[in-house]
Parts: structure tokens; C-alpha cells; sequence
């Protein structure tokens, strides 16, 4: 199975240098993408595709040409998403609308020479019809397995994120149970199997980190608005703002990494042979805020995404992979009017507080409720009755 491992590494100072332009030139790559796809629709009104795009950029960067491509795999699969996320309502996502500075690098298989002391080769194109050497960097824990590809990413420094495939064969598994999770704010996961068995594990504790998160980065945001931009308190601000997102991140994907292990654990004890989740697309789906307070949602996009975006899609990645190398099976499905609709008599309503409550007189907590309206949507592809009695709930946090 094909596994990350991120780590550091050492070069020298002119390498150094040239790994933070490749991440430049990846920008640029990005930033002219986007460029070429609005005159590409301008002029034809159609949507770019991959091979126009390399018709128009060929041989214009100093990067690898695979390189080159990667990065316009990316754009298109960002705007792909985007328009998928807008099919389904969120008109509030943006097409990838953003001038890149820094883009992650990334090397694939032609790319790359890794020998076994642990230096990696990582090859440039040629430049003017003159071959420029490879990228030397050194890396102390290369993993052992295939190298399919490696990616120059920024976190608090240069690092490289090296995937590889560490010859692992999933586990067996026979069960036929299905499970489906509902993703909520407040319990991470709830999840109901055919079999009776419920699974709830709560989030609370990355709730209050966020929230204290969220007012220290205010503070910040307010003060940083009071000064000059540029000046020394302000580039001190900047500084102490980036630190704070950085270190809950870290809490958050630990959170995460712990939540996805326990419940892969509890799948495997209760028989489930495939988990079905609410395709959500990494999208917020939380959008109170607006509602109760329409003129703050023109607060910026990009805080309004750090602060209140619940991580649904880094929980989904992580859970994709640990259920792979279980042999469970993922699907995600269109998780539209799962919560809102009444499996019993199929009245549609909002949600308010912790339980769901129908006129007809069905009583359910309110995330229990969601992943029932996915599991009957993903057997029976509409909301409806399951007739399924709640045998056993398991409560588990992800901490502790
Ligand atoms: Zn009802």
C-alpha cells in the first residue's frame, strides 16, 4: 500500500536555494493555469484541458517536465472539485481564484534518483539546451519500499513528503456488515451498522481547542489591522499568527490520526465489512454563522476557512487509508437531506439541539439519526425506515 512519510533533510546552500525557487516555479505554473484557462474560456468557452495547457506552457520552466505536469494535474482537479462542490449547492466556493507565491514541488518516478546512503537526486530540465544537475539533498530515514514520488512541501521549513509503497498486502476480510458515518461537529464520528451497533466518538475536546484558537487568532487579527503593513510589529504579528495556526494544526491532525485509529479498531471488532460516509468534498458545511450574523460573512474567506471549517476531508483521507489496509471498503455517497429528513414519514425539517424530533413522534439524537438516513440512502438509494434495533453504543473519545 502506498504510504507518506514527511521528513528533513540536508543540502547545501546553493541546492537550498534552488529548492525554494522550484517552489516558486510551481506557483507560476499554477498562477499561469489559471490565466490560460480564463482566456481558454474567453475565447472558445469551453473548459482547458491538460494536453492544451502543455501545448501553450511547453518548455517555458526550469522544472522537470513531470514536475510541470503534477502541478497541472492539481489545478485541474482543484477546479474540478470546485465545480463539483457548486453542483451541490455551495455557491460560496470559488473556482481557484488565488496568485500563488509557493507551491509544493513534486517529483514523480522519472524525476528521481534515490540511492541507498540516503542522497536523492532530484533532476531539473535542461535549461537553454544545457543539462542543469540534479538537486542533491540527503535524507537520514529514507523508508524502505518503492519510491513512487516526492514532494517538496513548507512546513515551519523545507521538507520532503516522500510516498512510497511499503509492500504491505491489505488484511483479509470477509464481514458483511455495513456501516455509515455521519462527520458532525461535536461527536467526530457517529456511525450506525446494520447490525445494531452504533459507535459514537465525540470532538469536543478539538471544539474547545479550536474556539480558544479562534479568539487568540482574533486578538491578533485585530491588532495586526491596527498597524502599518510591513512595519516590524507587524511582521512580529504575522509571525505570532502563523505560530498559532501552526501548532493546533499539529493538535488537531493528532485528534484526527487517534479518532480514525479507534474507529477502524471498532469496525473490525463489530464485523463491518464497508462503511459508507456523506460525501461532503471537504466543504464547510457549517454555515450558521452567516445565518445568524449576515454582516460578518463578508469576514475574509481565508479566515472564515482556518477558523470555522470543521476537517472533514483530513479525517476522511485519514480513514480512507486505515480502512484500506483493514480490507474494508469505503464509498461515499450524496449525502444530501440526511439530516434534515424524517426516515418515518419523510417531513423534511431543521435540526435544532442535540435530538431530532418528528411530528409523526420519531425520537432520535440527532447524529445517530444522520448516519441512519445515509445507511438507508446507501441500501435502498432513499430515505427510509431500517427497522434496525440499536443493540449496543459505544462511546469513545478520541484522547485518553
Ligand atoms: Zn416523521
Amino acid at each position: 500500500m502506498i504510504r507518506t512519510h514527511k521528513t528533513t533533510f540536508r543540502t547545501n546552500k546553493k541546492d537550498l536555494e534552488r529548492l525554494f525557487a522550484c517552489n516558486r516555479i510551481s506557483a507560476q505554473v499554477w498562477n499561469d493555469c489559471r490565466e490560460h484557462a480564463k482566456n481558454h474560456h474567453q475565447q472558445t468557452g469551453r473548459w482547458i484541458n491538460l494536453s492544451k495547457l502543455q501545448q501553450l506552457t511547453r518548455k517555458t520552466y526550469h522544472l522537470h517536465s513531470q514536475s510541470v505536469q503534477s502541478v497541472q494535474e492539481r489545478y485541474l482537479k482543484a477546479r474540478r472539485n470546485a465545480w463539483k462542490a457548486r453542483q451541490k449547492g455551495f455557491i460560496d466556493i470559488r473556482y481557484p481564484y488565488k496568485e500563488k507565491k509557493h507551491y509544493p514541488t513534486r517529483w514523480k518516478k522519472d524525476g528521481f534518483v534515490v540511492h541507498p546512503d540516503g542522497l536523492i537526486k532530484l533532476k531539473m530540465c535542461l535549461n537553454n539546451g544545457k543539462r542543469q544537475p540534479p538537486i542533491r539533498v540527503r535524507v537520514a530515514d529514507i523508508p524502505k519500499g518503492q519510491i513512487k514520488e516526492i514532494e517538496l512541501v513548507w512546513d515551519r521549513r523545507l521538507m520532503l513528503a516522500i510516498s512510497y509503497e511499503d509492500g504491505r498486502k491489505p488484511q483479509e476480510n470477509n464481514n458483511q456488515c455495513v456501516a455509515a458515518i455521519d462527520m458532525g461537529e461535536i461527536h467526530g464520528i457517529a456511525c450506525l451498522a446494520d447490525n445494531g451497533r452504533v459507535l459514537v466518538i465525540t470532538s469536543r475536546k478539538l471544539r474547545s481547542q479550536k474556539r480558544l484558537r479562534n479568539k487568540k487568532y482574533a486578538e491578533l487579527q485585530k491588532k495586526l489591522s491596527r498597524c502599518q503593513k510591513g512595519s516590524r510589529r507587524w511582521k512580529k504579528l504575522r509571525r505570532a499568527l502563523a505560530k498559532t495556526l501552526q501548532k493546533t494544526e499539529g493538535q488537531q491532525r493528532d485528534i484526527l490520526h487517534k479518532s480514525s485509529y479507534r474507529f477502524v479498531k471498532w469496525a473490525k471488532t463489530n464485523q463491518i465489512g464497508q462503511v459508507v460516509v456523506g460525501d461532503v468534498d471537504g466543504v464547510q458545511r457549517n454555515t450558521k454563522a452567516h445565518k445568524k450574523n449576515p454582516k460578518k460573512k463578508h469576514r475574509s474567506r481565508k479566515v472564515n476557512q482556518k477558523l470555522s471549517q470543521w476537517p472533514f476531508g483530513i479525517l476522511l483521507r485519514y480513514l480512507t487509508y486505515k480502512l484500506a489496509a483493514a480490507g474494508i471498503d469505503l464509498t461515499e455517497i450524496d449525502e444530501s437531506y440526511t439530516t434534515q429528513t424524517c426516515p418515518v414519514c419523510n417531513r423534511k425539517k431543521k435540526v435544532s439541539g442535540r435530538t431530532y424530533r418528528c411530528y409523526c413522534g420519531y425520537v432520535e439524537h440527532r447524529d445517530i439519526h444522520g448516519a441512519k438516513n445515509i445507511l438507508a440512502k446507501h441500501k435502498y438509494g432513499a430515505i427510509k425506515d431500517l427497522g434496525i434495533k440499536i443493540t449496543k453504543v459505544t462511546y469513545l473519545r478520541p484522547t485518553g
